[in-house]
């Protein structure tokens, strides 16, 4: 970083000096590169000797580095070497000449883009003096498949939005664009044999009455898969089935179990709503889908989903079960495989192979085709013992929608796509991974802070070799964000960009905040009394509501979190949990009930709140002694999507002993699971009391109603603090 900073001073001062690029860093990290005697001296004319075979190639190097083909002192050679592998390259930089070698256009594609990482590309390059630190360069992949999902549904894309990803991939050496194209909140492909499909599909009515959506024409789709070809970049298009098809649905009902009239969704989560398993006409529609897909894409793949497909309608449809008599089927979930199979064999019949999400192994693996595991590697670990391809994409390390609290920059660094289960000759079924980026919560502008800086550490776990550093990473990273500025890439923080580390000591709270970045400035402001720099930790005696962010950001989504104390009397007891929260939202443990720290209105993943998923919540509190109150209140969360419903009823107690207690507080009938929204509500006691053991016991609602599009599953209490007045 100083020294892009010193090169940008030599340049603002005087523009004769050279810039010396002595030694540069790449990302993903080259297998290997040797500095060398000597420089060569950027120039804007030099000779391009290429082999036929990448005139492609020759042509965006000279648009890209705005290079003459005019007979100098430079050459430039892109030669053909048939000894290396699809992807590998040389780029050997001499003075005088930069050597590319590969034996397809995808090494020398590589070679580019190292070079293009290597030089301080700017605006008016040509007029710079650069002299480049010779060097040799030899590099291929550790995995062949190395993708991003992006998701053009929940949120839409612009095309040229679309053409700058590929282009970004292709800088960090990424070679496959899953592109999901289909899904309940929007159908985003045009098929000429179903208008509907994007004159309704396409477009949701959002709870303000605004209508949202877009789609690609076909055009829009030959331009997006050329502009990818010639960067090197496979686009493999999603298609969803059997779920995630409320969009279709909505444009065609007759595709349902039900054949009811149903708005494409504008809420996020899993909707019961999929195509009829016991109806052929869908399956004929399905294959004049694929068909047309099949004819824009050139990829050898289709991705069908195959994931969170709810067996409610197929349960209750009689065509359905008559197709699971008939053809001797054990159940919905095989069913679901039958219907898999079916598409997968059409796809055969086009020469293509299927990918689905791991899901589509439940009921048995449909022969050839290639699992995306993404509940964690089990799904890819019995593919490849099934000798299977597999691609992992776990939600641990590669899902990119999530909170940097949950995935940082350093935790898909530690992405190892290969699970120790598998032995050396299973492992090689293992092809690659992908980071998915789901936008439910992230539109077109938000999506560069998500995937930056995460997709370097992405790019160079499935490019690099296996052994790696993190810090040494982290040194090269800092050299690579003046290179992102230049890319216009908006990128976020490496990790949680503020997060409390709070105790309560000796009657107050003492609150360090860590940083995301290292060099990021933090200021706070307290009961709204002004903004002060964040220098040291904080201390707090009285009821407080603190705000940090970070200072003179150029982020567009600039850190900011908010902290709100309570003193009270049940501040740092004793707890004792009769029922177990659930490792996933764990909060502050044992401490989150007495730690004086509200849970957010509207996040229940701050860290504050703590989650039990079908059980109910039982705790006491041991106030030390028999101590006077006169208010108890608890809050909870409900967000009836995320399957989060207040409680069914709640019910406070106190005991002397701990052991025999008796009610004071009781409330039911307070929970609606239909509610929309996410909201928070607290039920309090008021009444003079004196005890020492407090008990809370709040009632999960149990399984969701009839009515819910999860209806069945287990839901979740979610509660933040306990407080004892
Ligand atoms: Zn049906």
């Amino acid at each position: 970083m100083i020294r892009y900073l010193f090169f940008l001073l030599l340049l603002l001062s005087c523009q004769d000096k050279p810039i010396v690029v002595s030694n540069p860093t790449i990302i993903p990290k080259p297998v290997k590169m040797i500095l060398n005697e000597g420089f060569y001296n950027w120039s804007s004319n030099a000779q391009i000797i290429s082999d036929s075979l990448f005139v492609s190639e020759k042509k965006y190097f000279q648009k890209l580095f705005s290079i003459q083909d005019v007979k100098e002192k430079n050459t430039v050679y892109f030669k053909k070497n048939n000894l290396l592998l699809k992807e590998e390259y040389f780029l050997k930089i001499l003075e005088n000449q930069i050597i590319i070698e590969a034996s397809s256009p995808n090494g020398i594609m590589h070679g580019i883009q190292s070079l293009r990482q290597i030089v301080p590309i700017n605006e008016n390059i040509s007029s710079k003096k650069i002299s480049i630190n010779c060097l040799e360069i030899h590099d291929f992949p550790r995995f062949k498949w190395r993708g991003l999902l992006l998701d053009c549904c929940r949120h839409f894309m612009q095309k040229d939005f679309v053409k700058r990803y590929i282009d970004l991939l292709a800088f960090h050496k990424m070679n496959i664009l899953h592109w999901h194209l289909t899904e309940d909140q929007g159908w985003r492909i045009e098929i000429e044999k179903y208008p509907k499909l994007t004159e309704i599909g396409a477009w949701r009515e959002n709870k303000d009455g605004e209508k949202y959506g877009g789609f690609y024409t076909k055009k829009d789709i030959r331009e997006i898969v050329l502009y990818a070809e010639n960067r090197g970049i496979e686009i493999v298009p999603e298609i969803e089935l059997p779920g995630h098809s409320v969009a279709a649905i909505a444009s065609y009902p007759h595709l349902s179990c039900t054949g009811d009239s149903i708005k494409v969704e504008t809420d996020w989560g899993v909707f019961k709503d999929i195509y009829c398993a016991g109806n052929d006409s869908v399956f004929t529609f399905l294959e004049d889908v694929l068909e047309e897909v099949i004819e824009l894409f050139p990829s050898k793949y289709i991705h069908i989903g195959g994931d969170e497909a709810p067996k409610y309608h197929w349960e209750n449809c009689s065509k359905c079960q008559k197709r699971i008599i008939n053809n001797n089927l054990k159940g919905e979930h095989e069913l679901q495989s039958y219907f898999i199979k079916r598409i997968s064999d059409f796809l055969k019949t086009k020469n293509k192979v299927l990918i689905g999400w791991d899901e589509i192994i439940e009921g048995g693996i449909p022969e050839n085709a290639i699992i995306q595991s993404w509940r964690g590697m089990e799904g890819g670990i019995v593919a490849a013992k099934n000798q299977n391809q597999a691609i992992m994409s776990p939600t641990s390390h590669c899902y990119f929608d999530y909170d940097l609290d949950a995935i940082n920059l350093e935790k898909v660094y530690s992405f190892e796509p290969i699970p120790k289960e598998l032995s050396q000759s299973e492992s090689k079924f293992i092809i690659g991974g992908e980071c998915n980026m789901w936008s439910e919560r992230a539109p077109q502008e938000l999506i560069d802070s998500k995937v930056f800086p995460r997709i370097l550490a992405m790019s160079e776990v499935l490019w690099s070799e296996k052994e790696k550093d993190y810090t040494e990473f982290s040194n090269r990273i800092e050299k690579h964000y003046p290179k992102l500025d230049k890319l216009g890439v908006n990128y976020g923080y490496e990790k949680t960009p503020i997060k409390f580390n709070s105790t309560f000591k000796e009657n107050e709270f003492i609150v360090s905040i860590e940083k995301g970045n290292s060099k990021m400035n933090l200021e706070y402001n307290v009961n709204n009394q002004g903004w002060k720099d964040y220098l040291v930790p904080l201390k707090f005696k009285k009821n407080t509501n603190l705000i940090v962010k970070e200072k003179n950001s150029k982020r567009k989504v600039v850190a900011t979190k908010n902290l709100e104390f309570n003193f009270h009397k049940g501040l740092d007891k004793k707890t004792i949990y009769k029922t177990n929260y659930n490792p996933s939202y764990q909060a502050d443990k044992e401490k989150t009930l007495v730690n004086g720290v509200a849970g957010s209105n509207h996040n229940f993943r701050d860290g504050q709140w703590q989650g039990f998923y079908g059980t109910d919540v039982d705790v006491i509190i041991d106030l030390g002694e028999k101590t006077k109150f006169s208010e108890l209140s608890s809050s909870y969360f409900q967000y009836h999507l995320s399957w989060i419903l207040l409680p069914k009823s709640i019910e406070y107690l106190i005991s002397d002993n701990g052991e025999t207690f008796s009610r004071i507080f009781y409330k039911d009938q307070i929970c609606n699971p239909m509610q929309e929204g996410k909201f928070k509500e607290q039920f309090s006691y008021h009444g003079e009391q004196s005890a020492r053991y407090i008990r809370l016991k709040a009632k999960n609602y149990g399984t969701l109603p009839k009515q819910h599009p999860a209806a069945g599953s287990n839901s979740w209490v979610f509660i933040d603090e306990f407080i004892i007045q």
